[in-house]
């Protein structure tokens, strides 16, 4: 089939690989001059499929507005909230439901797990090279925090996850840079998690995407869509459509605007998060993987000869503007935990991200009700985590397979509901 996806973030490249290699003549429209410069460009990099849970869970709605007044908080409301994200807030909230929750994280889980193994058959079998370490820990400062992962761990449990609870001695022997003046309760140790940089592998899947025949026509921004008399797409400064036999819609948050002409009305907003990256001053000070500081919720990992300190997420407001706040609490997380780990007085990279959220958590994959039109979007904190499989299993529905991994529940059926 000749298929047209629309952006070139991670889950864009990972959908045009996985087409291309079922044998589909795939052209990728993206609007900058590169692959994965959107939300894919300097994520934490986690892919620990344990962790992978929807925002809407029981107490979060009590956690956001608890943190509403506080300088270090993890989540953040932006000042003057629009229709857009009142109304998302509404479904968040009623998904916050113990069952719906319990629901909808095992739908996450499932495709994270698929989602883990598609990147590691992937990268062994194209032999990629890419900036990744194996392990994660999440840090513990008090006890309160310790009470307060318990019911966690027994979704680790539950999921089949490797993981060990440990005290300070055992985490300082896992990374032995931890700052020996912060004192911390303890840790949780998962093995088999890792970090990754996304966009090192975007970069390295795009070329490997080329090689079986995709096409990539950076620069190019599309305008607008039709699906009938068949899919076709117009592209700024381009009079003539272009008309393909299907179209997949992996264009973030952008795709909201996309698609309501067609009457397809996405509740997907923005949750913006930061995330700094400097070289490593000394090795022997710097991270040997990934830790998650679970008070702040701010993730520290190792990428390379570079340091990145990734978190926060304020609902809505600018795509642009730097809270100073946020990332203070960065180099505050980074300071408390390596000190003297990278270098911070030149060559830093301070980036904004916008993670395109669903309320409820799950991504959104499969047809779109409309003939012709495929959706992989809204894959909100975990787009690195879920990019792999979920491009498998929409690849696999597009060619009239069933999935190796079971996708109810992450359909457009539920934006009725
Ligand atoms: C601070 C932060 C930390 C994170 N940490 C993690 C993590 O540790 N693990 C994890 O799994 N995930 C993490 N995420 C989430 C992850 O980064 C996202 O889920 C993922 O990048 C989304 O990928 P995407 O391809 O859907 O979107 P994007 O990367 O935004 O790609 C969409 C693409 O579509 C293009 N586009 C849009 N409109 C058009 C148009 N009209 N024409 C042409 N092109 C268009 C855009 O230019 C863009 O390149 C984090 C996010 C943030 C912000």
């Amino acid at each position: 089939m000749k298929i047209a996806i629309v952006g070139a973030g991670i889950i864009g490249v990972t959908t045009a690989y996985e087409l291309a290699t079922d044998g589909h003549e795939v052209t990728v429209f993206e609007r900058h001059g590169a692959a994965a410069e959107e939300t894919s460009f300097a994520n934490a990099g986690l892919v620990a499929p344990g962790y992978v849970t929807p925002w809407a869970a029981p107490g979060m709605p009590r956690k956001v507005l608890g943190h509403l007044l506080s300088r270090h908080a993890p989540v953040k409301l932006a000042p003057g909230l629009g229709a857009a994200e009142l109304a998302w807030m509404w479904r968040w909230w009623r998904a916050c439901k113990l069952e719906t929750y319990l629901a909808n994280r095992a739908r996450m889980q499932r495709l994270a797990f698929y989602s883990r193994e598609r990147l590691h058959r992937v990268t062994a079998d194209l032999e990629l090279e890419y900036d990744r370490s194996d392990g994660y820990m999440v840090l513990l400062r008090s006890e309160k925090d310790r009470e307060l992962t318990r019911p966690g761990l027994q979704v680790l449990r539950d999921a089949g996850v490797t993981f060990r609870e440990i005290g300070p001695d055992e985490a300082r022997k896992v990374e032995p840079a931890l700052n020996p003046d912060t004192a911390f309760a303890g840790a949780i140790h998962l093995p088999d998690d890792e970090v990754g940089n996304c966009r090192q592998f975007a970069l390295l899947l795009k070329d490997e995407a080329r090689r079986l025949g995709a096409r990539f026509e950076f620069n190019t921004t599309v305008a607008g869509l039709t699906v009938t008399p068949r899919p076709s797409l117009s592209v700024v400064g381009k009079a003539a459509p272009r008309d393909f036999d299907a179209v997949v819609m992996c264009a973030g948050l952008a795709s909201t605007a996309l698609l309501r002409p067609l009457g397809l009305k996405l509740p997907l907003v923005a949750v913006h998060g930061y995330s700094v990256s400097a070289h490593i001053r000394e090795p022997l000070n710097a991270p040997r993987s990934a830790v998650m500081d679970e008070r702040y919720k701010v993730a520290i990992s190792r990428l390379g000869l570079r340091v990145r300190v990734a978190g926060s997420a304020e609902l809505g407001g600018s795509a642009t503007a730097m809270r100073a706040a946020s990332l203070q609490t960065l180099y505050k997380v980074l300071h408390d935990w390596f000190p003297g780990a990278a270098t911070l007085s030149s060559g830093v990279q301070e980036w904004k991200g916008a993670r395109p959220m669903m309320p409820d958590g799950p991504p959104l994959v499969g047809p779109s009700g409309l003939p012709g039109l495929w959706l992989n979007l809204g894959h909100g904190s975990s787009g690195w985590a879920l990019a792999c499989g979920s491009a498998r299993a929409l690849s696999d529905l597009v060619g009239g397979r069933t999935p190796d991994v079971d996708l109810e529940g992450l359909g457009v059926e539920r934006l009725h509901r």
